[in-house]
């Protein structure tokens, strides 16, 4: 197998030109354990990791290798490969560190399209898929609604139709990823050589997915009594990029019980165009859409146009991404303050008292 088979082309040739003069090889990271990556090479398959001067360059965590990238490799004699540089990134998903650290981690690279996988049991829920379809589109990836466990619905129309409307412009399929189901719609988008990842909270069967494409018991699933009581549990523990028997490249993320956004207010304008568009017509250019006269957004509300339920989750995660942006911004402030070991605001008042000159 070559690396073509792996994802490789043109657009990642180009930017590896100045490693290749430094006879370094690409290689596709398919697997990552903490420091540990399992690469793809030419000469198979090798296990790495970055070299001292990687580790010591690196801004922060989202600059390491990740599944899914094409990185720059030496190989030693061991069957062992340092890795030296990170291709730039053509997607990636990047999502915020769980807690109180304000960091970006990224949990997937160079996906060409992303299937958000939810499960159609009790713990179906359309804010969910709102959030996921918010990181998806900014992550450069085309984004698929995969509902899995179609079997246990009888309204299975409805809940497409209701999907379909907070997704707007976005293909939405119906499956069962158990045994009897059918997975026949996920068809055209498993492409020869282009990468997939599956995204979604744990429980929503996307390791039942994936043993079925591969047709091997390769992921470890949860008991069933968890699945039909709708309860998810984290049953994914690696993040690994596998090949399937048509050619197609598969992630997986690991479940995750809450994804946390990483983006700003730009980024909810794909995910709600519906509701930038209605906003174009509100009175005030920089109304809120919570209670000013004239609001457009509010008057689709009142008129049934728009779901209100939609409009709550839209200012919830607008919400988020704004005190998102605020931590960053006090992160910034404090890593300047120790870094010149200042007061910010004394830097600030310098700065307004000595305009520069643009000469
Ligand atoms: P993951 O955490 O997303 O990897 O989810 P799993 O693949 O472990 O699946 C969680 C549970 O849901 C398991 O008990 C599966 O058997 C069950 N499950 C997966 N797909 C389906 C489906 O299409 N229908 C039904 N009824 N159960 C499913
Ligand atoms: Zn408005």
């Amino acid at each position: 197998m070559s690396l073509l088979d792996f994802g490789w082309g043109n657009e990642f040739a180009a930017g590896f030109k100045p490693y290749s003069e430094r006879g370094l090889l690409p290689a596709r990271v398919i697997r990552q354990l903490r420091d540990l990556s399992l690469l793809w090479t030419d000469q198979g398959e090798r296990s790495g990791e970055v070299s001292g001067k990687f580790r010591h360059r690196a801004a922060d965590r989202s600059a390491y290798p990740v599944v899914g990238d094409w990185v720059a490799v030496e190989l030693s004699g061991d069957d062992r490969a340092v890795i030296h540089a990170v291709l730039p990134r053509r997607s990636a998903f990047v999502r915020k560190t769980a807690g109180e650290l304000v960091e970006a981690q990224v949990a997937a690279a160079n996906v060409d399209t992303v299937f958000l996988v939810s499960g159609l049991d009790g713990d179906f829920n359309l804010g969910r898929i709102e959030r996921y379809l918010t990181t998806a589109w900014d992550s450069g990836a085309s984004p698929v609604i995969v509902l899995n466990k179609a079997d246990l619905r009888t309204d299975l129309q409805c809940v497409v139709n209701e999907v379909e409307i907070v997704a707007p412009g976005v293909p939405v399929v119906a499956v069962s990823a158990t045994a009897a189901g059918n997975l026949e719609a996920l068809q055209p988008y498993l492409v020869p050589r282009k990468t997939v990842a599956l995204l979604g909270s744990s429980g929503v069967g996307k390791s039942t997915l994936i043993n079925r494409l591969l047709g091997e018991e390769r992921f470890r699933t949860a008991p069933v009594s968890d699945a039909q009581e709708g309860r998810g549990r984290h049953t994914t523990t690696t993040r690994e990029l596998v090949r399937l028997p048509g050619g197609a490249l598969l992630i997986d993320t690991p479940g995750m019980r809450e994804l946390q956004l990483w983006t700003d207010d730009e980024g909810l304008g794909r995910p709600f165009k519906d509701i930038e568009d209605l906003a174009a017509r509100c009175r005030f250019v920089d109304c809120s859409h919570e209670q000013e006269p004239g609001c457009a957004v509010q008057a689709a509300v009142g008129e049934g146009t728009l779901d209100p339920r939609r409009l709550e989750s839209y200012l919830k995660l607008r919400r988020e991404v704004r005190f998102l942006a605020l931590k960053k911004d006090v992160k910034t402030r404090r890593q300047l303050e120790k870094a010149t070991g200042r007061r910010f605001a004394t830097m600030l008042k310098e700065v307004k008292k000595h305009k520069p000159s643009y000469k």
